[in-house]
């Protein structure tokens, strides 16, 4: 395992490794750029296969998170940390604990939150023992509704783009994961009339989408061929790669999870096959804005602000079409321009 050599170091400012004998804690936290503010984004808890796994996920998501927060117009950089262990660990306490006190040796420079496999309350516990985290109880919160409604209208986004339509009712839609966001985005969906398919490893998650919208249940693997307007990946990461692409009958990709294609070249891929892809980290900034007013919160203005997702998205799907490049070469391009403005 290398890191400075590593294919997804992308000049990150500090990287982590963390490790805390008495509660078995194993961590990486990256802090990928903060020129415009302090490194802000969530850990995520995960059974990793190896350390490189976990290394390649910390560097691809903080890197995100830089982007993510410059485009929704956040005074703030990117930053993020993985807990290598079974999300499901029942001893949570001193685990987080051990965590809180890693980021609280960063003095400010990350601020954590909740991702996959971590919840609010996890992050209160870690709150024990630093300041620098976000998106507690009682102060913004949850960010999953949020992270949602921005799903939901950049869905919206891409289908007035793509099929110039104002309206989802009627349309089919794909939606793998119905986790926190997942289930939120099924609830939007449903509301406006579009008819669901969905799929996830967790049988009670799907029971529920199932009997509250009417959604019908296919297989994990089954979701990629589904006959359907717009596939939403809401699991995790890579889902857009050699082996799906060819299945996709969708003609948009616009979901919340992070890092959904496996390289660039699948954004260059779906381009060619005339199939809109909703940048991820533009599509689901809905969390991160909300996070953002954690102080002093407003859930208006917050909403306000995760609402512009709509328009960002038309700027950058009308950009790609006018300059013939991909909607994620239009996105990186916009986000670095703001980074390296706060720069100079
Ligand atoms: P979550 O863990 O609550 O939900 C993920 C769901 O995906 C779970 O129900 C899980 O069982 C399911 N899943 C896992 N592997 C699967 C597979 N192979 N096939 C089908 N389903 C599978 O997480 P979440 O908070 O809802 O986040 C979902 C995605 O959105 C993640 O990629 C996360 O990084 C991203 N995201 C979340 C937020 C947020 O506010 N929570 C913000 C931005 C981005």
């Amino acid at each position: 395992m290398t890191v400075f050599n590593h294919v997804s170091f992308d000049e990150h400012e500090n990287v982590v490794f963390c490790h805390d004998k008495q509660s078995g804690l194993k961590a990486i936290i990256a802090v990928h750029n903060t020129n415009l503010g302090p490194a802000v984004g969530g850990c995520r808890m995960w059974n990793y296969d190896s350390d490189d796994e976990a290394l390649n996920d910390v560097l691809r998501l903080s890197r995100g998170m830089t982007y993510k927060n410059a485009l929704a117009g956040l005074e703030m950089g990117g930053g993020k940390a993985v807990i290598l262990a079974d999300p499901k660990t029942q001893d949570r306490e001193a685990l987080f604990l051990a965590f809180g006190r890693f980021i609280n040796k960063l003095g400010g420079s990350y601020y954590s939150a909740e991702d996959v496999g971590v919840s609010t309350a996890d992050i209160m516990i870690a709150n024990r023992e630093t300041e620098f985290v976000a998106g507690l109880e009682g102060k913004s919160g949850d960010p999953s509704p949020f992270t949602a409604l921005g799903t939901y209208l950049g869905i919206k986004a891409a289908v007035k783009h793509q099929k110039g339509l104002d309206s989802l009712e009627g349309l089919t839609i794909s939606v793998q994961g119905v986790g926190h966001v997942g289930y939120y985005l099924c609830k939007h969906l449903h509301e406006e009339g579009a008819k669901l398919i969905v799929t996830d490893i967790h049988q009670e998650s799907l029971d529920r989408v199932a009997t509250e919208f009417g959604a019908t249940v296919v297989a994990p693997n089954d979701i990629y061929h589904q006959d359907v307007d717009v596939y939403a990946p809401c699991a995790l990461g890579a889902t857009i790669n050699d082996t799906t692409i060819p299945m996709l009958k969708a003609s948009i990709v616009a979901g919340c999870a992070n890092n959904q294609l496996a390289e660039p070249r699948h954004g260059e891929k779906l381009k060619e096959l005339g199939i809109l892809y909703a940048p991820d980290y533009v599509i689901n900034a809905g969390g991160i804005i909300n996070v953002s007013f954690e102080n002093n919160y407003d859930e208006a203005a917050s909403t306000a602000k995760v609402e512009q997702i709509y328009n960002t998205l038309i700027k950058i799907f009308a950009a790609a079409d006018e300059q013939n490049r991909t909607t994620a070469d239009v996105a990186d391009e916009m986000a670095k321009a703001i980074i390296n403005s706060a720069k100079s």
